[in-house]
């Protein structure tokens, strides 16, 4: 129940009454990691923290050769109004790992690290996984802070002010990276719970491509410019919308979204004259992402030529797909189907710090039920079983991931393993 106990509290951090915010380096996330770090130390486990705010706790084998650990963790920023699982359950799950490993009193072949990415979700600066992307070497350190939240803030002032790093935490640089990743987390969908599962085994996180387009029309007034002489953006963006959804059906398993539309001047009596919309376009098979973006340039180009408007498509963000490291995948599927004859293999649409983690070291993951596949919502849930469970799982990943590396400093599934 402890488990439970300590989401509760971090869900009490940051509560807006419809959700949680927790944007990096604010008070309610900085105040996440002191609590963490709390209970870290009480565990009796190693704190440290590197210069971009990712927090890890180590419990340390002794007696070991040392070498590098195996690491598990997530994230403890959410999104606004967000739900009090997505990315905490990884951190207090691991810890909660840790914990359980350290009272059996079994001998470790490796130490175990539980580690708090900083700003996977992009929460208020404006890059994804921030904190696991850095410590990657997929983000430089420069770049990371001279990012600017939408406050004005940059994220270099941000580290160093008083919601940033922790005091009284070492903060360590230039460490190698672990032998082995597994990351623990709500699926966020609806697949698990519609097949039955409590547990799913990652195979691959989606890969994926973030659009902007502009279309410049012609404003004018509403009642006087005849419909054969118009430049309507909307309209236009409209063709457009419904464009990407043929495209993503016709090239299956691949999701494609137009979320955010934006009208100028926005007014009843104004025809649209400029439309700004952004996509979401994602897949595990990065040949497919190609071919769909390929589809809606396409489309974009006709439809700026019948209506003769123009249209801009800029591409904002690309990540390709990250398959599963086979030997943690492994891992993971021994100690899911152990637990739950009915676990199952799934695909991630989500992104995680694992897909960054991936650069340095093999990675897998496990995930639970999300309730209704709710999430980004302040009433993502799931059932506290099933919480406990993919705790198990998780012990079983470590431990075997633990022995597993042992006898070499290379990763997991490396030739001297
Ligand atoms: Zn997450």
């Amino acid at each position: 129940m402890r488990l439970h106990g300590r989401l509760a509290e971090l869900a009490r951090l940051g509560a807006t009454g419809e959700g949680i915010d927790r944007g990096l380096f604010t008070p309610a996330e900085r105040a996440a990691r002191e609590r963490l770090a709390s209970w870290c130390r009480a565990a009796g486990l190693r704190l440290e923290q590197d210069r971009v705010g990712n927090l890890f706790a180590r419990l340390d084998a002794p007696g070991a050769a040392g070498g590098a650990p195996i690491q598990c963790g997530s994230h403890l920023d959410t999104v606004r109004n967000g739900g009090a699982y997505d990315g905490a359950y990884g951190v207090v799950g691991g810890l909660e790992a840790l914990q359980r490993i350290a009272a059996s009193g079994r001998p470790l072949q490796r130490s175990l690290e539980v580690v708090a990415w900083a700003g996977e979700e992009g929460s208020r600066f404006p890059l994804g996984c921030l904190g696991s992307s850095v410590y990657a070497g997929q983000t430089a350190y420069d770049a990371a802070a001279a990012l600017v939240a939408d406050d004005g803030e940059s994220f270099g002032a941000a580290v160093r002010g008083p919601n940033g790093l922790l005091d009284g935490v070492p903060v360590r640089d230039g460490f190698p990276p672990p032998a082995a990743y597994v990351e623990l987390h709500v699926e966020q969908g609806p697949v698990m719970e519609n097949c039955g599962a409590r547990l799913g085994i990652v195979s691959a996180i989606a890969g994926q491509r973030r659009f902007q387009v502009a279309i410049e029309g012609v404003a004018g007034h509403s009642g006087t410019v005849p419909m054969t002489h118009r430049a309507d953006a909307l309209c236009a963006a409209s063709e457009l919308v419904l464009a990407v959804e043929r495209a993503a059906l016709a090239a299956s398993d691949t999701v494609a979204t137009v979320g955010q539309l934006v009208v100028d001047p926005n007014q009843t009596n104004i025809i649209p004259g400029h439309v700004l919309l952004r996509i979401d376009l994602r897949s595990i098979d990065d040949g497919r992402i190609t071919a769909v973006d390929a589809r809606i340039r396409d489309e974009a180009a006709q439809v700026a030529q019948t209506r003769g408007l123009r249209i801009g498509v800029t591409l904002l963000e690309s990540r390709p797909a990250v398959t599963m490291a086979p030997p943690m995948r492994s891992l993971v599927r021994a100690a899911c189907l152990e637990r739950d004859p009915q676990a199952v293999d799934i695909v991630s649409g989500a992104g995680h710090d694992a897909m960054c983690v991936a650069a340095v070291a093999p990675v897998g993951m496990i995930f639970v039920p999300s309730i209704g596949g709710r999430s980004h919502v302040g009433d993502e849930r799931t059932e506290p079983a099933d919480l406990e469970l993919g705790v198990d799982a998780l012990v079983a990943v470590l431990l075997a991931a633990a022995s597993a590396a042992v006898g070499g400093s290379g990763a997991v599934g490396a030739s001297d393993a």
